[in-house]
């Protein structure tokens, strides 16, 4: 049995996690005068930043999220069917918003955005 605090010290903790992880701004900057399979190569690495910052940012959100329905009392309940979400999958995705029913028709119906495996 997990309790909502030990649900809510796991968010603020990823939470915590994903606010500390420092991108450089250099690591995003275009660099010109880099020669071309450098820049072939620094064009992917910036990809890759930018898609670890979004992912970041989507699971911030959901953690924000997950914290005013614990704060409100509503956390745990999908938010879709209002049926309660399995303690198993809330411990291993504590920011889950859908059941795993409402997850897995999401995902087919948005096929190319996670909705909560940003992290
Ligand atoms: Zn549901």
């Amino acid at each position: 049995m997990i309790t909502q605090e030990q649900i809510k010290a796991a968010l603020l903790m990823k939470r915590d996690e994903l606010n500390a992880q420092h991108i450089r701004r250099e690591d995003i900057a275009i660099q010109k005068n880099a020669e071309s399979l450098d820049d072939i190569q620094q064009s992917a690495d910036r990809a890759l930043v930018l898609d670890s910052l979004t992912r970041n940012w989507e699971t911030n959100a959901l953690i924000a999220a997950a914290l005013s329905r614990i704060a409100d009392g509503t956390y745990g309940v999908c938010v879709e069917c209002d049926e309660p979400i399995s303690e198993k999958r809330l411990a291993a995705l504590p920011w889950a918003k859908f059941c795993i029913h409402c997850q897995e028709h999401a995902d087919r119906a948005s096929m190319n955005y996670r909705w909560d495996t940003a992290a």
